[in-house]
């Protein structure tokens, strides 16, 4: 009986220098022999052979995979001590099914070594004979190289290489299932959209690789919150997305709200403490759609709205919206026009020294005089006109406007007043702006130091230094300067202290608990002693109620502005109002 190969070689264990004797009739001569051993030492594959449950044969290579000697392998050891339990099943039925000669099976398992580490391997069995006894030759190949590599890729594909979250793929593939596993059970599934507000700001002023740390950071904490069954993925820029199944209406309330709280604590990024503010839009299956693509739009929709009404909150979609985003896409080319054809117009509020009772200046608010809509408020409109650069050329109109007509009441023997007028950031930062102001100073003919621009923190504290120098080219040519909305930004004392900024005006959300709320006493009578300190006038927005009044004389504010004294009104209605003063007694 001829004595077949694995057979031969088994015996002649690899640690045994080659030297066992072959035997048994058919054998190939010494040198074949001898080259047979050397190809299967040489080989980059382990090789074995087995038979009768056990190992009959191992190669060198076979031996540096597993980490177990030739000798405790063969006639020992079988393949189901080498893979994981779970694939025990599995190789078992591999074992069952030979027919010598069958052509080869091609697997991939979980392999063992000595140690109990596992790696991935392809084992290839082949059926063969030997002592007239059914055989398997195999050869087991290591593709931990290629499975990392294909991990590798794979996660190239689904995530996003910036925060390592998934990616719009694998969204879209894991809400498949979601959609498949909610239609069947008839639940609700929450698109939830979120981008961050003015996250452009961040990589203008501080560059790219802090808005780039910025938002690893914000993806981190947003991992965080959500459940394991919720799939967070960033869409790219500040734009990240969420499914949550098995979400309705109010579920997903308390989750929006808790993602908003997310970005309550500043985040820490490159030694710069960083507030962000998220707004988010919600869409639900299937009321607002049935497919991702429907979803995603409308809660992109419902974002927008966020937006529109403020910034930091949530929405919820409503169909009325569609609607809405059209209104949007109207509203850039509606401000063009009603640019060019005089829409616009000024209305003034009065504000009043608390000492003397006296109106001692006037804000200019704009208006749009919309042909159709009627009267339109800044807060609809502004926003969009700074997004599209419109916001130049209507500020520009503005700062002339009000010039104008503070120079036309003196002209007319009003008393004299200050003129106050809202700057927005961008139209601050434009090129050439001390120009703009010192064109429509010369143009009325007002002098400089009856003009107050009224600017946010932000804007002031955006690039600090470069906003200087302009801040102080317009003090120098005698223009006041005041920081509106004040308390709302993150302005340090010592900060403020090199600004030539002669006002505070305290934001309104502070005055309007004033009489309830402790917390908001508090802020405001910080305020007022801090910008005493600091020798700047303090004035008090929002004032509505003759106690809060009170309060605020109280705490020593110097000035106010509210409904409590008036309303903002036309030019003509102003002057009236101007022709009547004094109108506070006492
Ligand atoms: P602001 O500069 O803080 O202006 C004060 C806002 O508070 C005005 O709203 C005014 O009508 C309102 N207000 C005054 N007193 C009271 C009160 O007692 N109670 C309440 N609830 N509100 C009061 P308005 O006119 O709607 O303007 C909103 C914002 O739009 C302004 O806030 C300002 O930031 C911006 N804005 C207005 N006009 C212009 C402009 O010409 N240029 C720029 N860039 N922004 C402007
Ligand atoms: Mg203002
Ligand atoms: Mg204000």
């Amino acid at each position: 009986m001829a004595a077949g190969l694995g057979e031969r070689m088994a015996r002649q264990r690899i640690s045994d220098g080659g030297t066992g004797g072959p035997e048994g009739s058919g054998q190939p001569p010494g040198d074949r022999q001898a080259m047979f051993r050397s190809a299967m030492e040489a080989a980059q594959v382990g090789i074995f052979v087995f038979q009768d449950r056990c190992f009959k044969y191992v190669n060198p290579c076979f031996v540096r995979l597993f980490g177990f000697s030739a000798e405790e392998l063969v006639d020992r050891m079988s393949p189901l001590d080498l893979v994981a339990p779970e694939q025990h099943g599995f190789v078992m039925a591999q074992m069952q099914e030979p027919t010598p000669g069958a052509s080869g099976h091609h697997y991939e398992l979980t392999a063992i070594r000595k140690d109990g580490s596992t790696f991935p391997v392809t084992i290839l069995g082949a059926q063969s004979a030997f002592g007239g006894r059914p055989a398997t030759v195999g050869t087991v190949l290591d593709i931990s190289a290629e499975k990392a590599a294909e991990l590798r890729i794979r996660e190239l594909a689904d995530y996003d290489v910036l925060t390592g979250l998934p990616n719009r793929r694998l969204f879209r593939e894991r809400f498949v299932q979601l959609l498949a596993a909610a239609e069947r059970e008839h639940s609700e599934i929450a698109v939830v959209f979120l981008d961050l507000d003015h996250f452009k700001r961040v990589n203008d002023s501080l560059g790219h690789s802090v808005g780039d740390e910025l938002l690893c950071e914000v993806a981190r904490r947003l991992d965080r919150v959500v459940r394991r069954i919720d799939t967070v993925a960033r869409l790219g820029g500040d734009e990240f997305i969420f499914a949550m199944p098995g979400f309705h209406t109010a579920a997903a309330t308390e989750v929006a709200r808790r993602l908003v709280d997310v970005f309550a604590r500043p985040f820490e990024v490159a030694g710069h403490e960083l507030t962000v503010t998220p707004s988010l839009g919600i869409s639900i299956y299937p009321a607002d759609g049935r497919d991702l693509e429907t979803l995603l739009r409308n809660a992109d929709t419902a974002m927008y709205r966020a937006k529109d009404i403020g910034r930091n909150c949530f929405q919820f979609y409503s169909s009325e919206m569609n609607t809405a985003t059209l209104d949007r896409l109207l509203m850039e080319s509606n401000l063009r026009r009603a640019l060019a054809q005089d829409e616009f117009v000024l209305h003034y509020q009065p504000l009043v020294n608390l000492q003397s009772g006296l109106i001692i200046g006037v804000e200019a608010l704009i208006r749009w005089q919309h042909p159709e809509l009627g009267m339109i408020m800044p807060d609809r409109f502004i926003h969009v006109a700074e997004e599209t650069g419109l916001i130049n050329p209507l500020g520009d109109w503005v700062l002339c406007e009000a010039c104008r007509q503070a120079q036309a009441w003196a002209d007319e023997g009003l008393p004299a007043l200050a003129m106050a007028v809202n700057v927005a950031p961008v139209q601050f930062r434009q090129a050439g702006f001390v120009e703009v102001v010192a064109g429509a100073l010369a143009a009325s003919g007002l002098e400089a130091s009856r003009l107050e621009l009224e600017l946010t923190e932000r804007t002031v504290m955006h690039d600090a230094d470069i906003n200087l120098g302009t801040l102080s080219a317009l003090h120098r040519m005698g223009v006041e300067l005041s920081l509106d909305d004040f308390g709302t930004g993150y302005s340090s004392l010592a900060y403020l202290k090199r600004f030539p900024v002669g006002k505070l005006k305290i934001d309104r959300s502070f005055v309007n608990d004033l009489e309830t709320d402790p917390d908001d006493r508090a802020i405001a009578s910080t305020i007022v002693s801090m910008g005493r300190s600091l020798r700047m006038t303090v004035l008090a927005e929002g004032v509505e109620s003759a106690e809060q009044l009170a309060l605020l004389r109280k705490m020593g504010c110097d000035m106010a502005q509210g409904f409590l004294f008036s309303r903002p009104l036309s030019a003509d209605g102003m002057a009236d109002m101007l022709r009547l003063q004094p109108f506070i007694k006492g």
